[in-house]
């Protein structure tokens, strides 16, 4: 329910920074709800449940293999590079006339096999898990026996039976309906009327029904988890208050330490590991962090980043009222080209977790999005879509909050990780066009 205006002078007085969020301009913020790793309690999930995550992964790896080639020579494991980019580290130093301390990388999740998003994670996660699930309770399978029978014609028929739905303003959509339509599923994706085209003519493609909705994000999860209700045979991919989504997320951890340790990079006290994690419900960025948090403990130091029109989880986090708040009630109407972030009410379950590990958030407006993107393709000739460029924003602000001079972190040994989220689907003549927007908001700032 929108709150009238003096409730939200009210909102106001009591959290000064939504008086700037309110009127849509790039904050940075600082949770001081975060805590020490020690004094974390009552989480929903723990490293076991992370551990168990990725033992799936594992059971998987020969279906995953067989059934998508491209994985075969990683073995079936659905994982990215992670890339040092002193290019765009100068890029960024000039742009924001602020010298970056320490070592930047990126985690190139816009090159994710599959789905071509982080997305890979948490969805392809959330329907193998299904899928193994309903396979036990059939007694079709075993943890003891070979997972790639899962590409087989009796599997196939199997699933063929039953339906899966989601709600998705387009890549969460994406790994569901790929992976679902893999195995067998039927599978029906409700789609926000801001997901692109070309993520509804891909679906399609490959053979996901696409059901378009009217109004955004939470309406297109509504109306998917209503109509998956009528089916008896459908599991719904909820993305808004997801387990199975969070955990799938949260194994990128476990990947990103062995990624770390063979480039010979050192994580612990006096080497500070800061991660920027674009954020749309708090899902993968909350399960990265959670996961890193288990990883590194104290050490890491992880930052969500939202477009300044849909700041759904610092909404959330500031007022600590989580998925009760909508930006839509204070006002805001959740318009932003970085469809994978337009998102206005933040999930239930990663909020609860990430109210006690993230070290912040910030905003940043969408013409900057652009202009990284540019900055990143010249520098490091590597694509990424417009939401995936929120993270890089990410050392300057953080740095100019006192956050590690306050700590007594020593800079000059940090390790910057962008998390570069999506991008590798996205069609060349969509390519070119968010290219030029970069190059011209860049023009338009340099006069
Ligand atoms: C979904 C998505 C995110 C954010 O994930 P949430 O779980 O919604 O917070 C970030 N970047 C891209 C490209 C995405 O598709």
């Amino acid at each position: 329910m929108a709150f009238n205006v003096n409730e939200i002078e009210g909102w106001k007085k009591r959290y000064p920074l939504l008086k700037d969020i309110l009127e849509l301009k790039e904050v940075t913020w600082l949770n001081p709800n975060a805590r020490d790793m020690a004094q974390v309690e009552g989480l929903a999930v723990n490293r076991q449940d992370m551990e168990n995550a990725e033992a799936l992964w594992q059971r998987f790896a020969p279906f995953i293999a067989e059934a998508f080639p491209e994985t075969a020579a990683q073995g079936g494991i659905i994982e990215s590079p992670l890339k040092r980019v002193d290019g765009m580290k100068a890029q960024l130093n000039s742009q924001y006339g602020a010298e970056i301390e320490g070592v930047l990388y990126v985690k190139c999740d816009n090159d994710l096999p599959i789905a071509g998003s982080v997305k890979a994670r948490g969805g392809i996660y959330e329907v193998l898990q299904h899928a193994e699930q309903m396979a036990l309770a059939e007694g079709m399978i075993d943890a003891s026996k070979d997972y790639s029978q899962f590409a087989s014609e009796r599997f196939r028929q199997f699933f063929s039976g039953y339906s899966l739905g989601v709600g998705s303003t387009g890549n969460l959509g994406l790994s569901i309906g790929i992976a679902g339509a893999k195995l067998g599923f039927q599978t029906t994706v409700y789609m926000s009327d801001d997901a692109k085209q070309w993520k509804k003519d891909l679906l399609r493609a490959k053979g996901a029904t696409v059901r378009e909705c009217s109004g955004d994000f939470s309406k297109a999860i509504s109306e998917g988890r209503e109509a998956t209700k009528q089916d008896p045979t459908a599991y719904f991919v909820d993305d808004e208050k997801s387990r199975h989504l969070f955990l799938g997320y949260s194994t990128a951890a476990v990947r990103l330490k062995t990624q770390l340790q063979e480039q010979g990079i050192i994580v612990d006290r006096e080497h500070p590991l800061f991660v920027y994690l674009p954020c749309g419900v708090g899902g993968a960025p909350g399960g990265i962090a959670f996961g890193l948090k288990q990883v590194y403990g104290d050490a890491v130091h992880c930052f969500f980043a939202e477009p300044t029109h849909s700041p759904a989880v610092l909404i959330g986090l500031l007022t600590g009222e989580k998925e009760k708040v909508c930006v839509q009630d204070f006002g805001i109407e959740n318009r932003t080209e970085a469809d994978g972030l337009a998102v206005g009410r933040p999930s239930s379950f990663a909020s609860s977790i990430s109210e006690q590990l993230v070290s912040g958030a910030y905003t940043l407006e969408d013409g900057e999005l652009f202009k990284l993107l540019k900055l990143l393709s010249d520098s490091e000739n590597m694509f990424i879509e417009p939401s995936a460029a929120a993270g890089f924003p990410g050392p300057q602000k953080i740095l100019s909050t006192g956050y590690a001079a306050a700590r007594g972190l020593n800079m000059a040994n940090a390790v910057h990780v962008v998390w570069a989220t999506g991008g590798s689907l996205v069609p060349q003549e969509e390519r070119e066009h968010f290219y030029q927007k970069g190059t011209d908001g860049l023009q338009r700032t340099s006069r």
